[in-house]
């Protein structure tokens, strides 16, 4: 027998969790364990596991991509189209979210800011203090935290920039050391590269299991009942998120990247779903390197320098869901809305979504950051809480599919002929 996909499995994974999370909810249990326990325990060790690869790999592939890049001027020429694409991105992003939520206006209902009628969420305080420590927004930050004190402790505590910025220094320096050292820490860091890309399709082989336990403990906390209130915001954030997705960045890799865009879906499928269950780009890393080098074929190069760069600073989703969710929040409690305010909150969506941490909920850190900037109390922000973790879910795969959309553009512009190519599609079925 055929064995399903891996897509298929991670997507029953996830209908199975619908249905066992709604019929359990928090307090069913058997023999004094709740079934959340039981999610909760599969979850976050698929988490873990995740995370245990995360480091090495990341390393590894940073430093074998630049030491195969080759020179300064390579490296200067797809630094350049890497930060181009990833602000171009982000900016339409924010624009087509700025246009849904002023086209439908989820805050005004008849008329009215629709503040008073939402509500604010009770545990707004405790929601808070979740969100505290998960990265600040503002740039001085992000270089800070781009060259930490301590390397070990920036890896310990997942503090990606760092590590990534450290790894690109060792990649492109020890092609700078004489030869037989050079291509001895070459072959070595070859061999771990391809040691945990192994590991990674193991760990990948738990997926829907995995998956299940997430999205299980997700749907048995939240429910779907928590989202009518809120429903015109929920789907203003996703009807962007979806043109986004498969308008926008399809046409860039129609037009730009000149491949069939459908092609590039079914070799992200994967990762998209990874980062759909596990709302985290940082998570989805290991899946997202395999899924654009051994699917869509784009080099190692190419994707290491691209994708964990982008797993922490190119985040399109999170961009467009804080200026809708700042708009929101702003039309909710009445306030005009001048050109200066959208342009500030427009600003503030682009360069706070490059600080923020590809773990779950960090957009709302960098919200918080554009409701104290356009004069709006922060705990306004309890007003979003409640659908939150299901548009985490969302923004997290748009954010991860925009990194994979650079990285076969760019390759494409360097000359990859091999990505994505109409006789490999054929090959795979
Ligand atoms: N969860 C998102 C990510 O990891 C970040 C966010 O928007 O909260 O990409």
């Amino acid at each position: 027998m055929r064995r399903l996909k891996l897509h298929w499995q991670i997507l029953i994974g996830i209908g199975l969790a619908c249905i066992a999370g709604t019929l359990t909810g928090t307090d069913a249990g058997l023999f004094g364990v709740t079934y959340y326990q039981a999610y909760d325990f599969i979850g976050t060790l698929f988490l873990n596991a995740l995370k245990m690869i995360t480091v090495p790999l990341i390393m590894a592939a940073i430093i074998t991509g630049i030491a195969g890049i080759g020179g300064e001027a390579g490296l200067g020429r797809l630094g350049v189209k890497t930060v181009l694409y990833y602000m171009l991105t982000s900016i339409l992003a924010i624009l087509v979210g700025l246009a849904l939520v002023n086209a439908i206006a989820p805050g005004i209902v008849d008329g009215e800011p629709a503040g008073p009628r939402l509500g604010l969420a009770e545990n707004t305080e405790a929601a808070l203090q979740g969100v505290e420590g998960r990265g600040a927004g503002d740039i001085a930050e992000v270089f800070l935290r781009m060259v930490p004190p301590n390397i070990i402790a920036a890896a310990a505590e997942g503090q990606m920039l760092g590590l990534i910025f450290f790894s690109l220094l060792f990649g492109y320096f020890m092609t700078r050391i004489q030869p037989d050292y050079a291509g001895s820490l070459k072959r070595i860091w070859q061999g771990i590269f391809e040691t945990m890309m192994k590991i990674t399709l193991w760990v990948m082989r738990f997926a829907p299991i995995g998956v299940f336990g997430l999205v299980a403990k997700t749907v048995s906390t939240t429910g779907f009942a928590a989202f009518v209130p809120l429903l015109s915001f929920f789907v203003t954030v996703l009807l962007a998120l979806a043109i986004h997705t498969f308008v926008i960045l399809p046409l860039l890799l129609r037009l730009v990247g000149r491949v069939d865009p459908w092609l590039h879906f079914r070799a992200m499928s994967p990762a998209l779903l990874m980062a759909f269950s596990t709302a985290s780009s940082s998570a989805t890393l290991p899946l997202t390197l395999e899924c654009v080098q051994e699917n869509a074929r784009v080099s190692n190069r190419i994707s290491s320098f691209i994708l964990p760069l982008g797993a922490t600073v190119n985040m399109d989703g999170a961009a467009l869901y804080e200026c809708v969710a700042a708009m929101f929040i702003a039309q909710a409690y009445g306030m005009e809305l001048s050109f200066g305010l959208q342009f500030t909150v427009v600003l503030l969506a682009l360069l706070t979504s490059i600080g923020v941490a590809g773990i779950p909920a960090a957009s709302l850190v960098a919200i918080l950051v554009i409701l104290g900037a356009i004069g709006l109390p922060i705990e306004a922000i309890g007003l979003i809480l409640v659908t939150d973790r299901i548009l985490d879910m969302c923004r997290t795969a748009v954010n991860v599919f925009s990194d994979s959309c650079g990285a076969v553009i760019i390759a494409k512009t360097e000359g990859e002929t091999a990505v994505l190519s109409k006789e490999f599609a054929e090959t795979r079925g």
